[in-house]
């Protein structure tokens, strides 16, 4: 995957630019708002696309 603009928080779905980006996957990222800092919990605005369209599948 290329590397995303920003990712977003997933705690409080804040965009941030404070992030390292390898491999196609998170190394390191920084909240500016809620200032989580653990890469698990961050995703790039391609994935939480996705996540979004994937969930409002199960609703039906
Ligand atoms: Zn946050």
């Amino acid at each position: 995957m290329a590397l995303p603009e920003y990712l977003i928080c997933m705690e409080c779905e804040t965009p941030t630019y404070v992030f390292e980006w390898a491999d196609g996957k998170v190394l390191e990222a920084l909240c500016p708002m809620c200032g989580n800092d653990d890469p698990a919990s961050f995703i790039s605005e391609e994935d939480l696309e996705e996540l979004v369209a994937a969930e409002e599948e199960d609703e039906e």
